[in-house]
Order: structure tokens, then sequence, then C-alpha cells
């Protein structure tokens, strides 16, 4: 686990490095084999995919499958780890056990949202990640008020959490695409900037807040697995 005083000074190093250069650094000269990449194949992991092909393409990639995703999410996944020719993306699901218990019907969501996160998200993210020191997020600081608190090395549940585009802006992100030529998520065209599961997405009313559509009429803005003190606090079954 790193000191707060080495979270510091990696922050202030990677503010003089490109993405690319923090994602390799992080690799290379941090947690070697103990760090992976949790993926949601949404509307701009395909910009940390392409760094992780042109680094390494048997990098660990965890994907979180909820059993709740668009089926157009699930298409896409397929067609960018074919177009990177990425080799090591596990697919991950809830504990079918504690679906039967806590969500027998399939409708969580609607009743305890937090709940269902926990189930479907943050206990198999958390079992998922117990062989790593660190994870790579792709969050942004622009997407929404608590990610703009973030930095590019965050400490969480006793994992390091690195955020190489924590400083892009959505223009960036949008050129990145562009000048490589990515593939873009199939949702976007119909109006989602933002995309988790299906029953808690809808598209983006608000064009500066790409995350509008999620949980939308809800205060809920996380799903738990950057912010996962709620969560954990919250019990299954
Ligand atoms: S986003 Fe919605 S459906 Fe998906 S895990 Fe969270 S509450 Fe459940």
């Amino acid at each position: 686990m790193l000191e707060k005083k080495e979270i510091y000074n990696l922050n202030s190093l990677f503010e003089k490095k490109s993405s690319f250069s923090i994602l390799l650094y992080s690799v290379q000269n941090l947690f070697l084999k103990k760090i992976a990449y949790v993926c949601s194949f949404g509307t701009e992991s395909a910009v940390i995919l392409h760094m992780i092909s042109r680094m390494d393409k048997e990098f660990p990639i965890i994907f979180l499958n909820t059993q709740k995703l668009f089926k157009e999410t699930i298409e896409y996944k397929d067609t960018i780890i074919k177009h990177l020719s990425l080799k090591n993306v596990k697919e991950v699901f809830p504990n079918p056990k504690n679906v039967e218990i806590s969500d027998p019907n399939g409708i969580l969501w609607k009743k305890d949202p937090d709940l269902c996160c926990k189930l479907r998200k943050v206990e198999p993210l958390m079992l998922n990640l117990k062989q790593y020191d660190a994870w790579i997020s792709g969050r942004k600081s622009y997407q929404n008020n608590e990610r703009a608190t973030k930095s590019f090395v965050d400490v969480q549940e006793d994992k390091v959490i690195i955020s190489p585009l924590i400083n892009w802006s959505q223009k960036q992100i949008n050129e990145y695409f562009l000048a490589n030529n990515l593939p873009r998520h199939p949702l976007i065209q119909e109006g989602y900037l933002s995309i988790g599961c299906q029953n808690c997405t809808v598209k983006t009313s608000n064009n500066s807040n790409p995350r509008s559509g999620r949980w939308s009429g809800t205060d809920k803005t996380e799903c738990g697995i950057h912010f996962s003190k709620n969560f954990t606090e919250k019990t299954l079954g």
C-alpha cells in the first residue's frame, strides 16, 4: 500500500506525464502484475483500451457484466476486443446464489438501487480484485462533482486507483477516437452519452453533464465501485 507522501509525489509526477506514460509507469514501475483495468465498455472506454493494446494485449481487463446491460454494450465489447486484438478480458458476473436470495425477480434496482449495485457490481469487483493491489479507472473529472475531486492516484478500500484520463476533456476524448479510428458505442447516435445498466440509463438530457441519464430522477450518481463506503454498509440477503 502506498503511503500518503508517495501518493502526493506520484500525483505531482503524473501531472507532467502523458496518459499513456502514466499507464506504462503504473504497470512497469509500480504494480507489475498486480494491476488490472476495470472496464464498462461504455461510451469512452475505448481510449484506455486502445492504450492498453499499444502497451500489452495480454494486460488483464475486468468487465463487470451485471446481467442488466444493454445488448448493444455486449456487442460493442466484442467489437472492440476484436478491433484491438485484446487477449485478456475477464467477464465477471454477480454471484448466482446471492442473486437468487436478494433479487429473485430481477427488480431490486427499482426498490433499492444501491443494494442492486452492490450485488451486481461492487461485490463481484471486490472478489475479482483480490489478486491485485491496484486498478485502472477511466473516470474523468468533468463527468460529475464527485469525480472532480479525484486525482491521478487515489486509494479506496485498500486498493490504489490509477485514473490516467482524470484531467481529459470531452473534446480530447472525441479527438482521440477520431485520431485512432476507434469504433464508437452504437447507442451514442441514439443520444446516450453515458451508458450503464438498461433499467437505470436514459438518454442524456444535458450534454454538459454526460451522466445526467444515469439513475435519472434520483440523487444517485455512482454505482458504488468508485465510492464504495455506502455500499459496503449495505447488507445482502
Ligand atoms: S445500475 Fe441499476 S440495474 Fe445496474 S446494478 Fe446498479 S441498480 Fe442494478
